[in-house]
């Protein structure tokens, strides 16, 4: 997608915008820390401009990129690691 090609149908349709999608009432996005269905506390969002999102208008493929680095290393720290498989 971030090449200009889509990822699902190899269209050259590919549009991108920051921040360009709002979901829920918030206009940027907040990097929150990764909890278990048992945490009682209070949390520190981590605010980021970095939120990227790349659309193929063929096909509607949606793909978000976070592309700040200071919020990349927030989720290094706070998120859980995917094993490879
Ligand atoms: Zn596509």
């Amino acid at each position: 997608m971030r090449n200009g090609i889509c990822s699902k149908c190899s269209a050259t349709t590919i549009f991108a915008s920051q921040n360009g999608l709002r979901l829920g009432d918030y206009t940027h996005a907040v990097v929150m820390p990764h909890t278990g269905p048992g945490f009682r506390g209070i949390l520190r969002g981590h605010n980021t401009a970095g939120l990227w999102q790349f659309v193929c208008t063929t096909c509607g493929y949606l793909e978000m990129y976070v592309l700040d680095g200071e919020a990349l290393g927030v989720i290094a720290q706070q998120w859980m690691p995917v094993p490879r498989s």
